[in-house]
């Protein structure tokens, strides 16, 4: 199956499925997808397999599952492996025209098993590529020797498959990995004794994790797929990938899906190396999280509240809505769901589990520290203040007809400056809330609603 030269710009991104891939793997992704989308052009996704031993069905779900999450899509899609009857086939013409050839070698394992190697007849010249970042790069490939095309004839392998596809699939821009630099020549090479077009070639820089050093597996890096399944927007992983390496030459720093498609190129890719960095994602995570509409939000949001305290009531999602922008603000990613709600089972609380079941108050905890410390022995004198404050409040707020944040402070704040801030907004809080932490008492006396507010005041 050859494909005709069309002209068009057709890229390709070739992942090996031997492990969960990280942001770095999936930039290569990302930047042969928008250059092809630029350009007008085509977009392949090509599954290479062919090492049985390492690949994994799972991990090719993977990337597939993650494409489709973050809107990535394919023109074409092949499975490398499927291709082996035209990769053998090319060997045997390389053999027939003395291009390659078989060598009986003992393996290298100390087996003393002989094998039927496949090797190249290397030209031994020079080969020089105008790499579409780095300009030319020259290398002389008498160094490298015959090198090795198939562990026989039935097993081709990486270099010989990869000219093989890449040509037969049209492909002309290959984008890929600083890493394959050294690859190259050899592929050229390959490319050149089958009278195939060359390629361009774009070999992106590193990305980087936060110490500077290459990201990796081993490192810890990440799989982007538990960036999703943190709650980490698509939109949002999509934008912080790309502008890893990547930006236009302007200040902006959000862009859309659809506005890389038209902006993207790779004159604007730096040279340097690019740091992926966990605080920028929040960063990105957050801006896109702003973005979202109440009904988008809550979209995502409300998976996570199954098995939480809060109920599929009215009621409850009166509270939530009322929320929402507490939530927002605190929040980085959807996972943090868990750290605002608490489960049902009481086996985790949540910072806001308050607003939905009745806090026990520890007593003791109501008393501001203020008093104890004006008069450390007067303990029924902290007590007879607190009970009087707490009755106050409550009498003001009983008489106010307008329930909003600001309604409610101005009918507290100046009783509360009288008396001291701390010693009347303090029992307040606590008996609304149960916590030493939580959103001030008004805003807390807002979102429960004056019936609730007065009976834990009570
Ligand atoms: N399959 C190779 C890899 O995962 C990429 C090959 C290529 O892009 O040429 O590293």
């Amino acid at each position: 199956m050859e494909m005709e030269n069309t002209g068009k710009v057709v890229t390709r991104f070739a992942p090996s499925p031997t492990g969960h891939m990280h942001a770095g793997s999936y930039r290569t992704a990302f930047f042969a997808y928008l250059f092809a989308k630029r350009h007008d052009g085509k977009f392949i996704l090509r599954i290479e397999d062919t090492d049985k031993e390492r690949s994994k069905e799972e991990y090719t779900q993977e990337i597939f599952n993650v494409f489709e999450k973050i809107g990535i899509s394919y023109d074409e899609k092949y499975i490398q492996s499927e291709n082996l009857e035209r990769h053998k086939e090319v060997l045997q013409k390389l053999i027939s025209e003395d291009k390659a050839y078989i060598s009986r070698e003992e393996a290298k394992d100390g087996s003393g098993i002989i094998k039927d190697i496949i090797r190249f007849r290397n030209p031994g010249k020079s080969v020089t590529f105008d790499d579409l970042i780095r300009g030319p790069i020259t290398t002389d490939t008498t160094d490298l020797g015959d090198f090795v095309l198939a562990k026989n004839i039935d097993e081709p392998l990486f270099h010989l498959a990869v000219v093989v596809d890449d040509h037969d699939e049209g492909v002309n821009h290959v984008i890929r990995a600083e890493e394959h630099i050294a690859n190259t020549p050899r592929q050229i090479l390959i490319h050149e004794a089958l009278g195939f077009d060359i390629p361009k070639y774009a070999h992106l820089p590193l990305v980087l994790a936060p110490d500077k050093t290459k990201m990796s597996k081993r490192k810890g890096a990440i799989p982007v797929v538990d960036y999703l399944d943190m709650g980490y927007l698509p939109e949002a992983l999509l934008n912080a990938i790309c502008l890893c390496g990547w930006n236009p030459g302007t200040e902006q720093e959000i862009f859309s899906r659809e506005e890389l498609e038209k902006v993207f190129d790779l004159d604007k890719v730096q040279k340097a190396g690019a740091v992926f960095g966990q605080d920028k994602l929040d960063w990105f995570n957050r801006e896109y999280i702003k973005k979202l509409s109440q009904k988008e939000f809550w979209d995502i949001a409300h998976h996570g509240l199954y098995g939480s305290i809060v109920n599929d009531t009215e009621e409850d999602r009166e509270i939530l809505k009322k929320l929402e922008p507490l939530i927002r603000e605190r929040m980085t990613k959807f996972s943090d769901m868990q750290n605002f709600f608490g489960k049902a089972d009481g086996s985790t609380v949540g910072e806001f589990d308050y607003f939905f079941v009745k806090p026990k108050i520890d007593l003791s905890m109501l008393i501001w520290k203020g008093l104890k410390i004006e008069n450390p022995s007067d303990s029924d004198g902290w007590i007879k203040k607190t009970k009087e404050y707490l009755k106050e409040i409550h009498s003001r707020l009983e008489k106010l007809e307008n329930w909003d944040y600001e309604s409610i402070k101005a009918s507290i704040w100046d009783y509360a400056e009288q008396e001291g801030r701390g010693a009347v907004l303090w029992p307040m809080r606590v008996a609304l809330s149960g916590r030493e932490k939580s959103p001030d008492p008004f805003e807390i006396s807002s979102i429960l609603g004056k019936e609730e507010t007065l009976k834990r005041l009570k």
